[in-house]
């Protein structure tokens, strides 16, 4: 059952600092860019601002630029244009996939890549009409004094689920932010903290402008698995970037999503550098993985087994990886 949408008043700035300056409005305010994350949840009830600041008004927000140096893609640059345009598509493979990816084509023509690195956390007993939700009880991510899902605790575990971050930190990307305190720019590994009901480290009027990759090659990839192959959020998705040099890996990121939170960069695996990719150290990347993903029973699908599948995903895509890179020597 949906509820109509709350009211509000909708602003179309086409400066960025209007932007900033309307996000501070009494009652609230929300960005709103291609809306598929953010009206779902306005008509869940899940959040009421008083105001919406439509971003589509800002020009600059939707160009992509590749100099030697860089890729500087702006925050409103759609999906569906990061998964066709031939110089994404070229530079960064890992981003190419992570956009293919996301939701249905519908949602693609329409989400954005600020969107996506700003999507809520998700969850089983939040995702849910708000007759649901009073019905079994308000959650603390709504509200409410209880966790279902970690009743014990006091804090929330709802799983960040966007797809397009572990690909950015992966390829080391920064997000650019304007803010009330002027710009600034944060690595997107640095964006998010383990928390789902705070997972953003970006203050209510912080508006993300642009994202920037560096424009050095490197080989990079994302795998994802779902319940609905068609479309559907990750259970689990893993991105990994890698260079080599005489057949030995000199660089290695691999980041993930879906299980935790916030999407994030695997720790220790400068260990695996300068060896070759063998089932030896694939397998040393499962158990890396493994310890430090923190699925909890956030989604229908067990934690256990997007734990297991977290750790498959990483080890094929850098199997796969691997295997090209070691082809275009031989
Ligand atoms: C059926 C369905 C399936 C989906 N499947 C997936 C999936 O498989 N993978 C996935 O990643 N997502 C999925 N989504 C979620 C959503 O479509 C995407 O995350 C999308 O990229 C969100 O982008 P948007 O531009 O529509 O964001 P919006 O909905 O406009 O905004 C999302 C949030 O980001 C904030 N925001 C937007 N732009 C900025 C900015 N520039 N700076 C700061 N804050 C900003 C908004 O205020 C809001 O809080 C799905 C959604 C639906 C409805
Ligand atoms: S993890 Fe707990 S607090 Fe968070 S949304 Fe789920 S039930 Fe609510």
């Amino acid at each position: 059952m949906t509820a109509p949408l709350p009211p509000f008043r909708v602003l179309r700035p086409q400066a960025i600092e209007a932007a900033v300056a309307a996000g501070a409005a009494p009652g609230g305010a929300r960005y709103l860019a291609g809306g598929t994350d953010l009206l779902v949840n306005l008509r869940r009830g899940l959040l009421a601002p008083a105001v919406l600041i439509d971003l589509g008004g800002i020009a600059e927000f939707a160009d992509i630029r590749c100099t030697d140096q860089r890729t500087r893609i702006g925050s409103g640059v759609t999906l569906a244009r990061l998964a066709t345009d031939p110089a994404v598509g070229a530079r960064h493979p890992a981003l190419r996939a992570a956009a293919v990816a996301v939701a249905a084509p519908g949602h693609r023509n329409l989400a954005t890549i600020g969107g996506n690195l700003c999507a809520d956390t998700r969850c089983i007993y939040y995702n849910q009409s708000e007759w649901w939700r009073r019905a079994n009880g308000i959650c603390l991510k709504s509200g409410g004094e209880i966790c279902h899902v970690a009743p014990e605790g006091k804090r929330c575990h709802a799983a960040f689920s966007g797809d397009l971050a572990p690909a950015l930190i992966a390829l080391d990307a920064v997000a650019e932010i304007a803010g009330p305190g002027g710009r600034r720019r944060i690595a997107c590994a640095d964006l998010y903290a383990e928390d789902g009901r705070a997972h953003l480290q970006l203050g209510g009027a912080d508006l993300i402008t642009a994202i920037e990759l560096p424009a050095e090659p490197v080989r990079s990839g994302y795998l994802k698995e779902r319940v609905r192959q068609a479309f559907d959020f990750p259970l689990a998705g893993v991105a990994v970037a890698l260079a080599t040099e005489t057949g030995r890996l000199s660089m290695l990121r691999v980041a993930i999503t879906g299980t935790n939170s916030r999407p994030f960069l695997v720790e220790n695996t400068a260990a695996l550098l300068g060896r070759a990719v063998d089932e030896e150290l694939l397998g040393q990347l499962d158990k890396l993985v493994q310890k430090q993903v923190r699925p909890m029973r956030t989604t229908l699908t067990p934690a256990g087994y997007r734990r297991i599948v977290a750790a498959a995903l990483a080890r094929r895509l850098l199997a796969s990886l691997g295997a090209s890179a070691a082809a275009s020597v031989a």
